[in-house]
């Protein structure tokens, strides 16, 4: 999503000409063919919510989201972290209503009696996360943009001002600008071009696709947990679950382990009183964040023509319209618009790691 959306961007800006080096045989095989599709306005902190409203803005236009609206749901004991919640987006732009019981067991029949407090956030949506992958290749792709796949940089050399790059199988081609948006691979991109690793971290995350009974009502929310301990939501008449996990991983292809399966499924089980029939599938992928879990857009510091586009943690689909326009401005020193005018760069900026550590 990150390639694909910040190329489509680029040439729509006129940034001359461009090549998408993918390393699989297609685009999306990675993360961004892993997500649960969800665009959810609180969703990666404050700290993404102004990535996140204009881009919720654009995917409605371009007809990408279906209402879902999301339930985080807590218990006696969660009460502290309720308010904590509320407290943190006060300024933020997103709106949250405080829920009781009565209400609650409206969205989510069959709920477990401990679970009495919850806060409803009603702009919540699906995204069409296919469709905006391919949206964006197909922009770039009549832009004038060249897609290559089955090419992952082995090397990258800067030479006086061009970047000479090869590809594992022996290609080799120039280019002023190298934009890194490799994902987990990031910071391996980054060490292959001589640029300081910025410590992105890919961390783990488990999806179960579940039979239940009852079946998840088609207008059940997408149900989170205040801690942070699970979110579900349906699809297609099953379950999709997430144990939240966050387990630091190697970038890689990302599996399922069983026991984050089992987590999942048990603490859905204190829940709601629905039987789990089983489990139809399950995946994992990586979502890979910077130390401090915003975004990195923007020119490497210290090395010349290296442009980071990473850490997209787990909102790269819900922010992407905002963020490709932003790194695409900001790479070719364009004038920001409509969907970029109200973003701060400077809380995205590679820069802001070299300058913590002086
Ligand atoms: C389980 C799960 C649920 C999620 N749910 C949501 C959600 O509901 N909403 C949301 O907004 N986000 C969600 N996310 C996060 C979202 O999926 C990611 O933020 C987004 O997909 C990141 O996109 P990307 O392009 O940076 O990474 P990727 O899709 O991983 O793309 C990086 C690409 O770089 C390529 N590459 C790596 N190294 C090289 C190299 N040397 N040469 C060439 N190519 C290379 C890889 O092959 C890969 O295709 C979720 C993630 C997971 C795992």
């Amino acid at each position: 999503m990150a390639g694909a959306s910040i190329a489509a961007e680029l040439a729509q800006l006129g940034g001359g000409a461009i090549v998408m080096l993918e390393a699989e045989d297609r685009p999306g095989y990675h993360t961004t063919g892993r997500s649960a599709a969800f665009w959810e306005e609180c969703y990666g902190g404050p700290e993404i919510v102004p990535l996140t409203l204009p881009s919720g803005t654009w995917l409605r236009e371009h007809g990408f989201l279906t209402p879902r609206g999301a339930l985080y749901i807590g218990r006696a004991e969660d009460s502290a972290a309720m308010d904590a919640f509320v407290a943190r987006f006060a300024n933020s732009g997103v709106s949250i209503e405080r829920l009781d019981r009565a209400s609650i067991e409206r969205h989510l029949p069959g709920l477990r009696p401990e679970w009495c407090m919850a806060l409803w956030e009603e702009a919540c949506a699906d995204i069409d996360v296919a469709g905006v992958h391919q949206h964006y290749l197909a922009a770039a792709r009549q832009g004038g943009v060249e897609q290559r796949n089955r090419a992952r940089v082995s090397q990258a050399e800067r030479v006086s001002d061009l970047w000479h790059i090869t590809t594992e199988h022996g290609d080799t081609l120039r280019a002023r600008i190298l934009v890194n948006a490799a994902g987990a691979w990031a910071d391996n991109v980054a060490r292959m071009a001589g640029a300081a690793a910025l410590g992105i971290q890919p961390l783990r995350r488990t999806v179960v696709q579940l039979r239940t009974d009852p079946l998840p009502p088609v207008d059940l929310p997408l149900v989170l947990d205040i801690s942070g301990q699970f979110y579900f939501k349906p699809e297609s008449g099953r379950l999709w679950l997430s144990p939240h996990d966050e387990e630091p991983s190697p970038p890689c292809d990302a599996a399922p382990e069983e026991l984050a399966v089992a987590q999942a499924i048990d603490r859905f089980e204190h829940v709601v009183d629905w039987r789990v029939l089983g489990v139809d599938r399950k995946w994992a992928g990586l979502r890979s964040f910077a130390p401090d879990r915003a975004p990195v857009y923007g020119f490497d510091p210290g090395t010349p023509g290296f442009f980071w586009f990473a850490g997209q943690g787990g909102f790269g689909i819900q922010t992407a319209p905002a963020a490709a326009r932003l790194g695409a401005q900001l790479l070719l020193g364009a004038e920001r618009d409509e969907l970029t005018q109200a973003i701060d760069a400077a809380l995205y900026d590679p820069a802001r790691f070299v300058l913590d550590s002086r």
